[in-house]
């Protein structure tokens, strides 16, 4: 039974693996926006496989185009052989990418990974610059293999630059909106230009459109367009990582169509993969300048993941579903940004199409408390105790932000007005439990 599965986990498996104990569910089916436990209670999934799940759970698109490629006899993994079904992959995965960039781009398939094409982007422009030094942005998250960890916010690594990612509630710079997203570009501008600053000319910039895992930011438009002006006034590659921000989960597309700008590589992975491994670096063509064999790896040829990848492309261009997200994901935000009205707990909402995160913080009167309008204390115990309200009222959902105090939405695309109000629903409920 579910509760034996549980205790065996908890004894064998890591404690590092945080998902089991803070969801002690034992999920057997799933539907959709559904998880069915094996005790019989569903859940409400906002988790989504950590965003991965575009049309939520074994949507039957998905699992028609695994079933043609099973019950086809193609082989199942070919490393980088030519086939029908990676042919059909690219072709979709070109007919959403932003013209100005598809036209000139590459696709190069990774590990099964984002981390993998992470390593691959910071690789590739290494290579084509020959110069080694990189820069990433304060609360970033690119993933947990050496290239990608070094790039994340919080590393410690001599070869990366750290820049501030602009934010309003706990903007750097104490302004917030667009001032301080203009504060943060200068400050990036002035280190790249400051012989004195020590920052060596860099291989490239790497920058999330909307920070996911570091508590759901989304960058300002004017923001990006200024790094993209920055990097390519001085020849630095822009790397876009849209592991989490692709595929319509912010309300377009691709993130990167919000601001407009066209980047040097954009890297790819969990939603195109239709639920299973998948991940992809598309670069500018002449960047493309390392030899055969240069980058390799085992797994960047899964038939199963190319043919659900496909599948989920096409379904969510073909239905619009990006724009239904920022429809749907509007309306949420502006429903919690109500609930804020009541709860000081809530520090801040916000968030972009269906990427949506509720900060919580600590409304006890302190010297942040005194500063009307100060950032307060980020709470992530509160946080912890909403999730766990949430799951005992049948809802998923995730923890983020630097100090885990950032409630996370990854619906699926497809959630409807009613689902959104079941979600609202339940998240209402729990964060007046856990205040209490
Ligand atoms: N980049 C971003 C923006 C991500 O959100 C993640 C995963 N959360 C990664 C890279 C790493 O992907 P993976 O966990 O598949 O290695």
């Amino acid at each position: 039974g579910a509760d034996g599965i549980l205790r065996r986990q908890s004894l064998r498996e890591s404690a590092a693996r945080t998902y089991a104990r803070a969801l002690p569910i034992v999920p057997v089916r799933a539907r959709g926006l559904t998880i069915e436990g094996a005790d019989g209670r569903r859940y409400l999934d906002c988790l989504s496989g950590a965003g991965t799940l575009a049309l939520g759970h074994n949507h039957p698109v998905v699992l028609e185009a695994i079933r043609k490629v099973l019950d086809s006899g193609a082989p199942l993994h070919v490393l980088d052989l030519a086939t029908p079904v990676k042919d059909a992959f690219v072709t979709e995965l070109f007919a959403t990418l932003p013209p100005a960039f598809a036209d000139r781009a590459r696709v190069q398939f990774c590990g099964p990974a984002g981390t993998d094409a992470v390593e691959a982007a910071l690789k590739l422009v290494r290579t084509a610059t020959r110069r080694s030094g990189l820069l990433a942005f304060t609360g970033a998250y690119h993933g947990m293999t050496a290239g990608a960890l070094a790039a994340s916010g919080g590393a410690q690594d001599t070869g990366v630059t750290r820049l501030p990612y602009p934010q309003d509630y706990r903007c750097p710079f104490g302004s917030g909106g667009e001032e301080g997203a203009q504060l943060a570009a200068r400050w990036a501008e002035s280190l790249l230009d400051d012989p004195k600053s020590g920052v060596p000319h860099p291989a490239g910039m790497i920058v999330e459109p909307v920070q996911g895992e570091g508590g759901v930011i989304p960058a300002p438009d004017s923001w990006m367009r200024r790094m993209r002006e920055l990097t390519a006034d001085r020849d630095i590659p822009l790397i876009a990582d849209e592991v989490q921000t692709g595929v319509g989960r912010t309300g377009a597309f691709w993130a990167v169509e919000h601001s407009g700008i066209v980047p040097d590589v954009m890297v790819l992975s969990k939603a195109i993969g239709g639920s299973l491994p998948l991940a992809v670096v598309v670069y500018r063509d002449d960047l493309d300048v390392w030899k055969p064999g240069a980058h390799a790896g085992t797994f960047r040829g899964n038939q199963l993941a190319m043919a659900a990848g496909a599948a989920t492309l096409a379904y969510v261009r073909k239905n619009g579903l990006a724009e239904h997200a920022a429809v749907v994901g509007a309306h949420m935000l502006r429903q919690l940004q109500a609930l804020a009205s009541d709860y000081p707990e809530i520090g801040e909402v916000r968030g972009r199409g269906l990427m949506i995160g509720v900060e919580l913080v600590d409304p006890v009167p302190g010297p942040a408390g005194s500063v009307p309008g100060a950032p307060l204390p980020a709470a992530p115990r509160l946080a912890a105790a909403v999730q766990r309200e949430c799951l005992q009222r049948g809802l998923i959902v995730e923890l983020g932000g630097r100090h885990s105090s950032v409630v996370r939405l990854l619906p699926p695309l497809t959630l409807t007005d009613d689902q959104a109000t079941a979600v609202l629903d339940r998240l209402t409920d729990a964060l007046a439990a856990a205040v209490r």
